[in-house]
């Protein structure tokens, strides 16, 4: 099909179509759960994984693993682990600047245990594994804050590594000869010094889910991310959006995931809803942040048409959603609230403490490629883009004629220009120029000199260290700003 595939390690999203009952709000592809339905959705992904491994000529390596949905979370431990199996997790060579064999020491009780990727002792991981430190000049950075200005480099690092169950265990001797802690180290040489000794696997969760044996499953995969769909931690905006848990259950089911070492949490807020005011968003806020998360996402609430909700407020039935002004307040105050607490706004919804920014979804916004499997999820594998079938029907035909990328679209240059601006000014840091011009063999200028005069004028954009990034006052109204540009 004329397919470069990337050298190096990937994003790979899989999607699990199922929920136990619809939300209201929702306009996600997906479908009723049935255990039979399951069953033949999870060969239908092993099958799509073995495709992609033909068409690779080897296991797919992933740098980052994402289930997503639906609800993923209905997969069994056991399940998630055969989908995990099927990509190589553990990449060792390409584009590695510095490589080194590490040994991981868990101190935590007396289980040792050892997981393999590509072995089958459930329930293991291992002591020792092998890691990869991204440089960059960050790495340098004069203005870290623990005074080794300029001194930073391979051979004075301690590495503090992310392992697939624990974070607070692993301090790591790197090279021996160690002048610096990368922990005690500001945010952005912390994040320079981002190493890929394992990549993350990131899971969805139904907080009903987490229960002491749904934990005890998920301990024997290599997930080390749970993303989880709080929404709210007040019982009537719970029951608005119908959701089946209450809040007064959430800090106990976030204990049974600390008490089995996920140190790497993230926990989704929705705001903008119907009779949401800035008191009621303060105390969703205020109760978020003690439940001591490591990353939240903050999502406006916006309804397709033919939601239920839409119907519902189209009929009188439920208070309309509040105006522009209010959602900008509201999203005002999250910002306000959560970079107080300590999480760095890296991405427009998106809040992390240091160290702790999504990776799999930065593959998105630096847009990168990514693999997609399972019904209605897309892929983006340079030049081209595809969405599988949003039908299940569909997909199951496809992937047993052992077909890929249906219908996929092989984007123009000013296509590819055009979504990475989209995607780039998404996050704060902005877009790297001299990256940008490297790729499309132009400057970001070209052509939008005038838009962007004026956008810096109306002081929507910013320019500065090499990089166009969208203003604080813009990021609320991101689309309008990023769509002048295109
Ligand atoms: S919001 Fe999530 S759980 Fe609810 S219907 Fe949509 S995909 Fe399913």
């Amino acid at each position: 099909m004329g397919q470069n595939l990337p050298a190096g390690p990937l994003a790979v999203y899989l999607h699990f179509p199922f929920c136990l009952k619809p939300c209201p709000y929702c306009s996600f592809f997906k479908r009723p759960w049935s255990r039979s339905a399951h069953e033949r959705y999870l060969q239908a992904l092993l099958q799509e994984a073995e495709l992609w491994e033909k068409r690779f000529g080897r296991r797919v390596p992933a740098s980052s693993l994402y289930f997503g949905g639906g609800t993923p979370s209905l997969l069994k431990g056991e399940e998630i682990l055969r989908l995990c199996e099927c990509f190589d997790l553990k990449q060792r060579d390409r584009g590695t600047e510095a490589f080194y064999s590490m040994r991981n020491e868990r101190t935590r009780g007396n289980d040792k245990q050892r997981w393999s990727s590509s072995g089958h002792d459930k329930g293991m991981y291992d002591s020792e594994f092998a890691g990869r430190l991204d440089f960059n000049q960050h790495a340098r950075n004069p203005d870290c804050s623990d005074g080794h200005a300029g001194k930073h480099d391979y051979s004075e690092v301690l590495l503090e590594v992310q392992s697939p169950f624990r974070r607070r265990d692993k301090r790591i001797t790197c090279l021996g000869a160690l002048s610096s802690k990368v922990a005690d180290c500001d945010p952005v040489t912390r994040n320079a010094l981002r190493i890929t000794s394992f990549p993350e696997i990131t899971l969805e969760v139904n907080p009903i889910q987490i229960t002491p044996d749904f934990v005890k499953g998920l301990r024997t995969t290599p997930v080390n991310r749970l993303s989880i769909g709080v929404q709210s931690m007040r019982d009537e905006a719970l029951g608005y959006l119908d959701r089946a848990h209450k809040a007064a259950s959430i800090p106990e089911r976030i204990r049974l995931l600390r008490d089995q070492g996920y140190d790497n949490i993230s926990l989704d807020l929705i705001y903008g809803l119907p009779g949401m005011d800035l008191d009621d968003l303060k105390r969703d806020l205020d109760a978020f942040v003690a439940l001591g998360p490591e990353h939240i996402s903050c999502y406006l609430l916006t309804l397709d048409e033919d939601s239920e909700l839409a119907r519902a407020i189209a009929e009188g039935k439920s208070p309309s959603l509040p105006d522009d002004e209010s959602c900008a307040l509201q999203y005002e105050l999250i910002c306000q609230v959560l970079k107080k607490a300590g999480f760095i706004h890296y991405e427009i919804s998106n809040f992390a403490r240091p160290g702790f920014e999504g990776r799999h979804n930065l593959s998105y916004w630096h847009s990168s490629p990514y693999l997609a499997l399972g019904t209605a999820a897309s892929g983006w594998l340079p030049p081209k883009r595809y969405c599988n079938p949003a039908s299940l029907d569909e997909y199951y035909r496809l992937i047993e004629a052992g077909e890929l990328m249906p219908g996929a679209e092989t984007l123009s240059p000013a296509q590819s220009e055009a979504d990475e601006i989209m995607m780039g000014l998404r996050l704060l840091e902005g877009i790297d120029l001299k990256n940008f011009e490297t790729r499309h063999l132009h400057p970001f200028e070209r052509g939008r000199e005038r838009e962007l005069e004026r956008l810096i004028e109306l002081e929507l954009l910013e320019r500065g260290d090499g990089r166009i990034r969208l203003s604080e006052r813009a990021l609320f109204i991101s689309n309008a700003v990023i769509g002048e540009l295109l």
